[in-house]
């Protein structure tokens, strides 16, 4: 800590929910706080940057039901350890944090090995504070380190676009040279692609917004269309990224046989009714992504480095955080939003 002096630590700026609203009211009030204190079992980081969700929209409009307020939501959060530091995790580490903040361990789906499904989870940025703030608290054993080739703006998008991006190729079931589709091309989608690239996989996207199909035409997509367009060919995997169930309809019009959509939305607005005997028989899944485990942070944190996967991020300062959720309401940026708050 010997960097700030102790004013500084005792209080911070933060990006505060008192109330939800709609993204264009700006919901989100710069204020100064309080610094939390370190508590057993969690290391208080100074944050260096913290990307923006889709997700932050949801809890930001609403659209999910309030856990707390006010709040501090902020769930891909770059820090380095400045108390609360352990010999595994020194003074100084610079560590991830991501949707997950933890676990109770003992539930039937955490002895199960599937902790993402967990009954009583703790959500970064939505039941306690997450990292839209000068400082953050984090479950010690819910810190992952960082590769050091990537620095602080690019890494922070990894942490859930990118982790979340990578468990719904899991749950698609993703194989080697698949044809794969992505129905959306925002933060998760373009990281996405780079590794189904790395892994042989042809891929289809359809998005909406002429910037978005450069950007995965660029990225290497074997084909680019408007949302609304089938991809010529019938696609082993579909994930769609939009909270859209009309999406999720033309995504499963476009599998073959025996084929999977992955839902990657954390809210839909409904799925219409569609046509069993064309859209789903043929043994076709829908099946959705629900957040993450520490296994898949690890393993796709690991395939990041191995691919040198470099997200496209736009900064906001923290005094712009309220520009930052709209520029992603708006999808008026490639890549990723990510606040920085020495920025
Ligand atoms: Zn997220
Ligand atoms: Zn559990």
């Amino acid at each position: 800590m010997d960097d700030y002096t102790d004013a500084e630590i005792r209080s911070m700026k933060a990006a505060i929910l008192h109330a939800p609203g709609a993204i264009a009211k700006r919901p989100l009030i710069i204020g100064e706080i309080p610094t939390p204190q370190v508590t057993p079992g969690h290391v208080l980081l100074r944050v260096r940057a913290c990307g923006v969700c889709r997700t932050d929209l949801h809890i930001a409009a609403g659209e999910l039901p309030a856990r707390r307020h006010p709040l501090i939501p902020g769930h891909q959060i770059v820090g380095e350890i400045v108390d609360g530091a352990t010999a595994e995790l020194p003074a100084g580490t610079r560590v991830g944090v991501s949707w997950m903040g933890g676990v109770d361990g003992t539930c039937p789906y955490c002895r199960r090995g599937m902790e993402n499904l967990c009954d009583s989870p703790t959500f970064t940025g939505y039941t306690v504070d997450g990292g839209f703030a000068e400082f953050a608290l984090a479950r010690a054993d819910f810190v992952f380190p960082l590769p050091g080739s990537i620095d602080d703006l690019h890494a922070a998008p990894l942490l859930c676009a990118g982790i979340i991006g990578f468990r719904s190729l899991r749950v698609a079931g993703v194989e080697h040279g698949d044809r794969v589709g992505l129905f959306g091309f925002g933060a998760s989608a373009h990281l996405a692609i780079a590794v189904l690239r790395a892994w042989g996989c042809d891929v289809y996207v359809s998005t909406r917004g002429v910037s978005h199909r450069a950007l995965a035409a660029s990225l290497g997509a074997a084909w680019v269309g408007p949302e609304t367009e089938r991809p010529p060919v019938d696609l082993d995997r579909a994930i769609t990224f939009a909270p859209s169930g009309d999406v999720v309809v033309a995504a499963l019009a476009s599998l073959r046989k025996g084929g999977v959509v992955a839902i990657n939305a954390i809210h839909l607005d409904r799925i219409p009714a569609f046509d069993y005997d064309r859209l789903l028989w043929g043994e076709r899944q829908i099946r959705s992504v629900t957040n993450m485990t520490r296994a898949d942070a690890r393993d796709f944190l690991e395939t990041a480095r191995e691919i040198g996967l470099q997200p496209k991020a736009t900064p906001f300062s923290l005094d712009q955080a309220n520009e930052a959720l709209l520029a992603i309401a708006h999808d008026s940026i490639d890549g990723a939003a990510v606040i920085v708050p020495g920025g």
